[in-house]
């Protein structure tokens, strides 16, 4: 039997408004080759040797299947998984209920792993690497450290920032994957399987268009997809034309590109203000008045990709792309 119970950090069951186009097995993940074959083989070792999967860290940008892994892998195993996220585990007694609960060669997912302070950190430390927890019971002076075996079990880890987690939590993980960036031909098959779960009708050029538009990113693909739909149910007759696709994509102010409002509020910024760069993201943020994890996450990866910004020592700049793109006229020489 396979459990899933989905605390805190998660959405419940039925209120993940992902899990309708959700892949629930490995088979039905689209793309990720090498990353599916290897976890193949750390999978079946561990099955035949009746061991839990080694721990495994997951990093990528948002929405390139990190969750999807996290829920798809026990179901390969067979065994109960509990997710949560490094944001609300605030201190080791946040983390000992999971770890207490963890049933033998279970998964436990901690989303944005990145996010869980220092002290919660040390305390996995003995979890990951010998099954043990020191719990306190009793208060005050009665307070006694008991020394708990819990377990074996695997932690999946996901985040989008690698470059934060310390070096003593990353050499915990026995596997670790990068989720790239899918190519257009992977989200035309992702859209054209999902318009189908959606009993949507859709034309193959307008699943290549939208593919082509969601900045090889699954959940942006499934997003723009949903919204396409809408509009050719409200404006049309259901079926996801190329005019629909054009009609509704211009409507949210998404660009041949893929390019949306905040991408070109960002480069508009980065130009105007800031006269293209080179500019910190702090700076770019406070002016946005957006969160800067917002643009270092969902903004600038895209941007980066694709050539309409460069990363250099002393900040952001833009590039004769952007200006073309933009169709502004770059300053004087020293465009990047
Ligand atoms: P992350 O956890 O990395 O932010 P998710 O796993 O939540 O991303 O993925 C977002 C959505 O994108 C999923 O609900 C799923 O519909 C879709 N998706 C992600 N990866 C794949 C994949 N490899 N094949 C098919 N769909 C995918």
């Amino acid at each position: 039997m396979v459990r899933e119970t989905v605390i805190d950090g998660g959405n419940r069951p039925g209120e993940d408004p992902e899990r309708d186009l959700r892949p629930k097995r490995i088979d039905e993940m689209v793309g990720q080759h090498e990353v599916i074959a290897r976890l193949r083989i750390a999978i079946e070792a561990a099955r035949v040797r009746g061991e839990a999967l080694g721990h495994l860290l997951l990093d990528g940008p948002p929405g390139l299947g990190k969750t999807t892994f996290a829920t798809c892998i026990p179901r390969e195993m067979q065994v109960g998984l509990q997710m949560t996220s490094g944001a609300i585990l605030k201190a080791p007694r946040d983390l000992v209920p999971y770890l207490t609960n963890a049933e033998e060669h279970s998964v436990l997912f901690i989303d944005e792993i990145h996010r869980i302070p220092k002290i919660v950190e040390e305390y996995l430390y003995t979890a990951m690497e010998d099954f043990r927890v020191d719990i306190i019971l009793g208060d005050g002076i009665n307070a006694r450290t008991h020394n708990l075996w819990i377990k074996p079990f695997t932690l999946i880890g996901a985040t989008t920032r690698s470059g934060m987690l310390t070096g003593p939590l990353r050499d915990r993980f026995q596997i670790r994957e990068h989720l790239g960036f899918y190519s257009d031909e992977e989200l035309t098959q992702i859209i054209v399987r999902n318009a189908s779960q959606l009993n949507t009708e859709i034309a193959p050029q307008a699943a290549d268009e939208i593919a082509r538009r969601s900045r090889g990113t699954p959940r942006i693909a499934n997003n723009r997809l949903r919204w396409v739909r809408d509009y050719a149910q409200t404006k049309a007759d259901g079926t996801v034309t190329m005019d629909v696709t054009f009609a509704a994509l211009e409507m949210l102010g998404i660009d041949n590109t893929g390019m949306d409002p905040l991408d070109r509020e960002y480069l508009q910024t980065m130009i105007r203000v800031f006269e293209g760069g080179p500019v910190g993201i702090d700076a770019l943020a406070h002016t946005m008045n957006t969160s800067k994890d917002t643009l270092e996450d969902e903004v600038e990866p895209f941007l980066l990709r694709n050539g309409f910004v460069v990363r250099t020592p002393r900040g952001r700049m833009a590039t004769s792309k952007t200006y073309e793109h933009l169709q502004l006229l770059p300053p004087e020489p020293g465009v990047a």
